[in-house]
């Protein structure tokens, strides 16, 4: 399989491989994205890309010795590191710069995974962040993580960061549908009865609400981003970058903290096993 081959994550897979083509790869990447999200897979083909001697418009080729040393996981100078029970301690990455400190083996460059990079230990994470601060030319990092809370912010600003979405089910990409539509209606301060009539039958479940409601304030944290962060290889939803930058300009930032604050009242609600529809339209007058 080569990078293009993957599914879903179609834009990041093109400018990993557009990274590639130009010879503009970086140094240290963070992929972040839910446990549905195939991380792991976008890293090693973006590796492979690297590596493959054929470099076949920026991507693998599948058939060269380092494409096939990679497929079958005996490429010398690949790294991958994870949790060690429930985290990645300093030792961890002591022995990972010993690594980085010797010359590659099999070509000019060491190429690292670091699974569950969230679960790194503080003195892992400024330990990590003295290599991410003097990479050995040619090197490259990739951090994996669900969670990038737990990261500081020093290692995430050294970072190119890419957030990886996960095969959405049918279900899943018309809750999104819906959550879309309805920030639209919010942005254009729609009258209740409307907002009302967009929610459909997601009033009446329970769990589809949730999925609605995580939809909805990732849709108002990227007209954030885009109105005012500028950040926008953080997006949540790329592919809707020019909508969201429109109705993002057209809220201020106080509009969009408390319609972020109304959606977390309303899932805060829902855990509270308040009524789904009492809850909606609650989190409606609020928005
Ligand atoms: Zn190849």
């Amino acid at each position: 399989m080569a990078l293009r081959n993957i599914a879903g994550n179609e834009r990041i897979v093109e400018r990993l491989a557009e990274s590639v083509r130009t010879g503009t790869v970086s140094h240290a990447y963070l992929f972040e994205g839910d446990s549905h999200a195939d991380k792991f897979a976008v890293a090693k083909e973006f590796a492979k890309a690297v590596l493959c001697e054929e470099n076949l418009r920026g991507d693998a080729c599948d058939q060269c010795v380092n494409c096939r040393k990679m497929d079958h996981g005996n490429y010398e100078d690949f790294i991958e590191i994870g949790a060690d029970g429930s985290s990645i301690k300093d030792e961890a990455i002591l022995a990972l710069q010993g690594e980085l400190a010797k010359k590659p083996y099999a070509g000019s460059r060491h190429i690292v995974v670091i699974r569950d990079a969230d679960t790194m230990t503080l003195r892992a994470q400024n330990r990590l962040l003295k290599t991410l601060e003097e990479p050995a030319l040619g090197t490259v990092i990739m951090l994996l993580s669900e969670n990038t809370e737990n990261l500081v912010s020093t290692i995430l600003s050294r970072c190119i960061v890419f957030r990886l979405h996960g095969q959405d089910s049918v279900a899943a990409e018309e809750v999104r549908e819906r959550a879309r539509l309805f920030a639209e209606l919010a942005v254009e301060r729609a009258p209740f009865y409307r907002m009302s009539a967009a929610l459909g039958d997601i009033a009446q479940k329970r769990e589809e609400a949730g999925a609605f409601l995580d939809s909805l304030e990732r849709r108002f944290r990227d007209m954030a981003l885009c109105a005012y962060d500028k950040r926008e290889t953080l997006l949540y939803e790329p592919e809707d970058r020019t909508a969201l930058k429109e109705q993002g300009r057209m809220l201020t930032p106080a509009r969009l903290a408390a319609a972020v604050s109304a959606i977390e009242e309303a899932r805060r609600d829902l855990a509270r096993n308040i009524n789904t529809g009492y809850a909606l339209k609650n989190m409606i007058l609020k928005l």
